[in-house]
This record gives C-alpha cells, sequence and structure tokens, in this order.
C-alpha cells in the first residue's frame, strides 16, 4: 500500500462514430473515455490533479493516448472535458483536514 500516490476514477465515455480505427480500420467503433486524476494520502483523496483521456477501439482494443490524439479528436477532448465535472469526492482529505484544523483551533 502506498502512502502517497496518483489514482485515476472513469468519469464517462461518448461514441467517436465519425472515426475509423487507425488500427483495423473500423469505422464507427471508436470511443473516446475520460478519467479525473487525484493525489492521495493512505487511499484518502486529496486534491484533483487534472484529467485524462483516452480513445479506444471497441473492435481490436487498440488505444490511443490523449498525447497522440490527432487536431480533430483533441478539439472534442477539449470540448467534452470543459463540460466535465470532478467528482466532489476527489476533495474529501481537504475537507477532513480543515475539521481536523477547526477541531484544534477551537478546542486548544
Ligand atoms: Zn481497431
Amino acid at each position: 500500500m502506498l502512502l502517497l500516490g496518483r489514482h485515476h476514477t472513469y468519469v464517462g465515455s461518448i461514441p467517436l462514430s465519425e472515426h475509423s480505427c487507425n488500427n483495423c480500420c473500423n469505422p464507427g467503433q471508436m470511443q473516446m473515455s475520460f478519467y479525473a486524476s487525484y493525489a492521495h494520502i493512505v487511499q484518502i483523496p486529496l486534491f484533483s490533479i487534472g484529467q485524462k483521456a483516452i480513445a479506444q477501439c471497441k473492435n481490436c482494443q487498440e488505444i490511443l493516448e490523449e498525447n497522440y490524439f490527432p487536431q480533430d479528436l483533441t478539439e472534442i477532448q477539449h470540448e467534452i472535458s470543459s463540460k466535465i465535472t470532478v467528482p466532489p469526492l476527489h476533495f474529501i482529505g481537504i475537507g477532513i483536514m480543515v475539521v481536523i484544523l477547526l477541531c484544534f483551533a477551537l478546542f486548544y
């Protein structure tokens, strides 16, 4: 078990029906999946550290990382990423720290 680290949680997917797979050339089999990243201490989420997107072919399972997206996929990624909200659970560690600090401030 890691004390400090980084995790990703699945946020959602959209079909990329107008794109063909670069590997198997099947049209309509691509989808873009979004993941939200967070830093954690002892598996307790502290704060959000961004989002990540991948494009995957449902036919051959080929995965395209966002660093290798062509221009049109990058535009789709930016459009969808701006609409995605980070799960509030990713900030629960900060909430716990604030409560602990308030308890110390009030009772000591
Ligand atoms: Zn494919």
